[in-house]
């Protein structure tokens, strides 16, 4: 018989490494990230998302979508405006430093960045 009080899912994606760690976690298992300032962690085809407190960050991968470039944005969530949810074509688009930016996302990581807007704008 399984004990179900042993069963962990590993469900926080480290944004470093991409290895699963259990929910609640304060460093990753493998590589030691500090995992305290992860909201959110979205895997998309042409990159990775991270959302902490203050960043929206995002990895990129390279032109196949199946490894990281190594290339990083850093959004602060303060200097991102105009906020819109593309449609039919699933992209993220904002303002940033006087520069538009639009991020495609699959479905499932669109309807999760809506609730992470309206979360906040309930705050
Ligand atoms: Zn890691």
């Amino acid at each position: 018989m399984d004990d179900e009080d042993s069963f962990i899912s590993f469900n926080l994606i480290c944004p470093e490494c991409g290895v699963g760690n259990p929910e609640g976690a304060e460093y990753c298992l493998v590589c030691g990230r500090d995992l305290q300032e992860t909201i959110l962690f979205m895997e998309d085809d042409p990159f990775d998302l991270e959302v902490t407190r203050d960043f929206l960050i995002e990895y990129r991968k390279n032109f196949w979508g199946t490894r990281r470039t190594g290339k990083i944005e850093r959004y602060s969530w303060d200097k991102i405006e105009d906020v819109q949810f593309g449609y039919p074509v699933k992209r993220f688009i904002f303002n940033y430093e006087d520069r538009r930016v639009v991020l495609p996302l699959r479905e499932e990581n669109m309807q999760m960045m809506k609730r992470l807007f309206k979360e906040y704008e309930h705050q």
